[in-house]
């Protein structure tokens, strides 16, 4: 009778592999397949056993090495022949990273799956820039948004404007491409032209780059700075601290 393994679900973190979790490291030692992107510290793929076959699905925006439909269709054909999975997906799994529809996939198919949650960007970005994303005189409450998609679409599925009229920290994930729309975007629907913005590229990792400036400037910022993906941008008054509390030097 064939055994059908187990596929794992696994956060990878920001990109520092000592922000992984224990169970992470546990499972990526442990498992016969790994399955990872272009997010994924190169550092954790040295952590598997000898037998343990890799495979690249990675994904860059506009550059996909696997169609989506295509990772599934591996991580339930790998389970089927009795391999116990890691699918590692950087940040963690639930946050923008389609981990939702690969585990819809799995429980479609009768695999048994389990998800381990990480570090997600925002979070990894902030503490690796002295941003603390909430803080009792700027902003109690934090909220994460996906810049992919164009904010003057008819029916944009981020609705920039009710963003834009809370005093919320917002943290804009794949929005480089975007940015100086989305910056208007919000400028246009309340919120004020000076507020702080940082970006954020490669966080927690040695190359890690930073710019600070303003919802009227940062795009310009950026640009000169030549930062792209991946990086997360802070909107809010707390993005301002990262100026005085930064304490990650990448080059150490
Ligand atoms: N699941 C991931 C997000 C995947 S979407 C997580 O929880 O972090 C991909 C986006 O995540 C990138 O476009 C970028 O906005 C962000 N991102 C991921 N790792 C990052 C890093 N080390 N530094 C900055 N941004 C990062």
């Amino acid at each position: 009778m064939s055994v059908t393994g187990k596929v794992y679900l696994v956060g990878a973190g920001p990109g520092d592999p000592e922000l992984v979790t224990i169970k992470a490291q546990r499972l990526i030692r442990e498992c016969d397949a790994l399955v990872y992107d272009y997010l994924s510290a190169p550092e954790l793929l040295g952590w598997t056993k000898p037998s343990c076959e890799h495979h690249y699905v990675g994904k860059r925006a506009g550059f996909h090495a696997l169609p989506q439909e295509e990772i599934e269709k591996l991580l339930v054909h790998l389970a089927r022949a009795g391999k116990n999975v890691v699918r590692l997906k950087g940040g963690d799994p639930f946050i923008f990273g389609r981990g939702g529809e690969e585990a819809l996939t799995l429980k479609e198919a009768g695999i048994l799956y389990e998800v381990v949650p990480a570090v997600t960007a925002a979070l990894g970005c902030a503490a690796y820039t002295g941003v603390p994303l909430t803080h009792r005189d700027y902003a109690s409450s934090v909220t994460f948004l996906s810049g992919h998609e164009r904010p003057d679409k008819d029916e944009p599925m981020v609705d920039w404007a009710a963003h834009a009229a809370t005093d919320a920290t917002l943290v804009l994930y794949m929005a480089m491409g975007r940015l100086p729309l989305i910056a208007a975007t919000l400028v246009d629907g309340g919120r004020p032209a000076d507020t702080p913005v940082m970006v954020v590229q490669w966080g927690t990792t040695a190359k890690q780059r930073s710019v600070s400036g303003q919802l009227s400037n940062i795009a310009e910022r950026v640009y000169e700075a030549g930062i792209g993906a991946p990086a997360v941008v802070i909107v809010g008054a707390v993005a301002a601290l990262g100026d005085s509390l930064a304490w990650f030097d990448p080059s150490i």
